[in-house]
């Protein structure tokens, strides 16, 4: 009886311990993506997300079907569509890697009971994290809220596994049953079509993802501890996306960095990435509620949509936010530095709720996920775990001077954007730091 492998933020055949465990199995193989729009607190997809998806379900498709596999699309609760599924092929057994979201985990565990009870083996596995949440836990047994101990805890654990090779064939079903067909779905925006500037930018897929990996680690990683804050040095690994979809899984980008020296900072970036999606695991809500209830004091004034539009339009008269959110517009990307200061000043110059921020990146940016995403809104807010204190409140021209002195990513995103700020940085950081101590005085 065949094995499904259920493919999910997994879209890879390197280290698929899911697919892995169905080769072993030894019977014929059928690959499965469901688009779950409809389960209950499934957050829809955003723009950008879901034109990378298209792109990378092409991309696996054709990558499976190289190999003698197949991948049939369904689209609907997943609840209802596996065992769906399961019932065309007959099959005996279900894998996938495990997702973290509480919604998602609801959904697997049903699952998980509900084929079981049916006599067909299930088994989850461990794909997209290098330390299961549940494995990093305090001397007391609880979680971490605090980034640097964390990490110190990671690192003290066994070194995650190594990842698993490639199969060079797979056993597909002798007839697949049937499949969407992925134009179907419409993930690509039609008209307007504002996609230009991700498929300049952008090629997603696993192949690609490879390649990025070893040309960062050879050309880029040796200056990545020096230049990783300039937005203009093009020193980061761009795998953000990559990880988001898992074209390529953190243990194959852990252990390809790790034998290279000074690669401490880049790993540490990768733990920041645990640790949110550690977060979001222990706090369910992260997307919507303040990890620090005192924060719900805060008095956000009405919103005032003129500034939310023109801090989404990059017109904001800053130069290095308007540079940002046009990076971002145009690429479905941000450089983290330039995140943090165009969070910063819609929170804290604009006074603007951090969710209407983490929306608006949900919906561009192409490696929005539900832990990444809000956890670093938060984190900049101050309403989150390992908060930076209330009263730090990035200054754009200061942060523009000291990461990006000649300008050049400026000039490159925003040399026509509006001279003169929407907001006056100094008053408005004084209405901030009001607001704050609200929030300080909250019982
Ligand atoms: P590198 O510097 O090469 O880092 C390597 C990897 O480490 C990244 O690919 C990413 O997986 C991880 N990483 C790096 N920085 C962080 C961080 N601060 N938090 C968590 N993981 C990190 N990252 C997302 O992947 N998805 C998001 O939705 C997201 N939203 C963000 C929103 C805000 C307001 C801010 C300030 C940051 C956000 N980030 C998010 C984190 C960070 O900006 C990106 O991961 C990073 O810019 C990706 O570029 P890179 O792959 O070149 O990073």
């Amino acid at each position: 009886s065949p094995s499904i492998v259920w493919f999910r933020d997994d879209l890879r055949l390197a280290d698929n311990p899911a697919l892995r465990a169905a080769i072993d199995r030894g019977e014929p193989i059928l690959a499965v993506y469901v688009l779950d729009e409809e389960s209950p607190g499934i957050r829809p997809l955003g723009g950008a997300a879901r034109w990378w998806l298209h792109h990378s379900l092409a991309s696996l498709s054709e990558r499976l079907r190289e190999r003698g596999g197949a991948l049939v699309l369904r689209r609907g609760p997943a609840a209802r569509v596996i065992p769906q599924v399961v019932a065309d092929t007959d099959a005996g057994a279900v894998f996938w890697n495990r997702r973290y979201g509480r919604p998602e985990r609801d959904i697997d565990a049903e699952l998980k009971t509900a084929l079981r009870n049916d006599g067909v083996e299930v088994a989850s596995f461990a794909g997209s994290l290098l330390h299961e949440p549940w494995t990093v836990t305090t001397g007391a047994g609880t979680h971490f809220s605090v980034f640097t101990p964390f990490w110190r805890a990671c690192l003290s654990l066994p070194a995650p596994r190594l990842p698993l090779p490639e199969p060079r064939e797979i056993d597909g079903i002798p007839s697949a049953p049937a499949s969407d067909d992925l134009d179907d779905w419409a993930l690509l925006p039609t008209r307007p079509d504002w996609a230009e500037g991700l498929r300049e930018t952008w090629e997603p897929g696993e192949p690609a993802a490879r390649r990025r990996l070893r040309s960062f680690l050879d050309e880029d990683l040796g200056s990545y501890d020096r230049a990783r804050d300039e937005p203009s040095a093009g020193a980061t690994s761009l795998l953000s996306p990559r990880l988001r979809w898992g074209e390529i899984s953190p243990f194959t980008v852990w252990h390809e960095a790790v034998s290279t020296d000074g690669a401490g900072g880049f790993l540490s970036e990768l733990g920041w990435r645990e640790f949110a999606w550690h977060t979001l695991f222990h706090f369910p809500d992260l997307a919507t509620k303040n990890l620090r209830p005192e924060f719900d004091a805060f008095p956000w004034p009405r919103l005032k949509p003129s500034h939310l539009d023109a801090w989404q339009r990059g017109e904001t008269g800053v130069p290095l936010v308007d540079a940002g959110m046009r990076e971002l517009w145009r690429t479905g990307y941000m450089h983290n530095r330039v995140r943090m200061v165009t969070a910063s000043f819609l929170v804290k110059n604009l006074l603007i709720d951090w969710h209407r921020g983490e929306e608006w990146f949900w919906d561009t940016l192409v490696d929005a996920d539900g832990a990444n995403n809000p956890f670093n809104w938060q984190w900049v807010a101050g309403s989150g775990a390992d908060a930076a204190p209330y009263f730090r409140i990035f200054n754009p021209e200061l942060q523009a001077k000291k990461f990006d002195p000649k300008r050049l990513y400026i000039s490159q995103w925003a040399s026509d954007a509006p001279a003169e700020p929407i907001v006056d940085l100094g008053e408005t950081r004084k209405a901030a730091l009001a607001a704050y101590d609200v929030v300080k005085r909250a019982p």
